[in-house]
């Protein structure tokens, strides 16, 4: 018979936990691409696709103190890098603005809501890249569980984590699948508002309250 875990008070991560993680992502030149670092620990709730596929299955089962490598390929990160996202615009597109290679920003596109990121300017054409940044790439997490809790009926209900603090108690509602409803709202456009359009830390798949927790209840 297996020992219960709660009653030792080592709660393994599982589906409808709460689970706090310090990361540093690297890639396969050992090259830091991100880290939690002074962000504090990123939480994320389990099994509710709030982080890539590969990294939420690297920590499945683990408990709170636990270390771990997690490998994570392209197709369970962010996905092959695809010629088909690329896309040319016409330079007169950007109006009065000067495209410059590397500026990224949103913008509706047939695969809905995406960050484009100027890849090239040859002339009067523009070619707009809809990869993620990380596209393609294998990534080497190094983390730290910090802690796993049981999820509240209404983080379940809402899909992501909650804290104390509000919606804007310090950044990264991100943008797009949170607004459905619930606290992130980005109705009200992406200035401002409740809901900041920082970038979510990287290993957050999508936004929702990640690291800023939100005031819905
Ligand atoms: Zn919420």
């Amino acid at each position: 018979m297996a020992v219960d875990s709660t009653l030792l008070n080592t709660m393994r991560v599982a589906k409808e936990t709460v689970v706090a993680i310090e990361y540093t992502l690297k890639d396969d030149q050992g090259n830091i691409i991100d880290a939690s670092g002074e962000r504090g620990p990123m939480e994320y709730l389990h099994g509710a696709q709030n982080i890539i596929p590969g990294l939420e299955q690297g920590v499945e089962g683990l408990v709170a103190g636990d270390t771990k490598n997690v490998l994570v390929p392209p197709q369970l990160g962010y996905g092959e890098y695809s010629e088909k996202l690329l896309q040319l615009v016409p330079l007169t597109d950007f109006g009065a603005k000067t495209p410059q290679v590397g500026m990224r920003f949103h913008a509706e596109t047939n695969l809905g809501m995406r960050v484009l990121t100027i890849k090239k300017i040859d002339g009067e054409e523009v070619t707009l890249d809809g990869n993620h940044e990380l596209a393609g790439k294998t990534l080497h997490f190094d983390i730290k569980v910090v802690s796993v809790r049981a999820a509240e009926p209404t983080e379940l209900a809402h899909g992501h984590p909650h804290q104390s603090g509000g919606c804007c108690g310090g950044g990264g509602c991100g943008s797009g699948e949170a607004s459905g409803g619930g606290c992130c709202s980005t109705e009200e456009g992406s200035e401002g508002g409740c809901c900041s359009t920082e970038e979510p830390a990287t290993a957050q798949k999508q936004g929702g309250c990640g690291s800023g927790g939100c005031g819905c209840s």
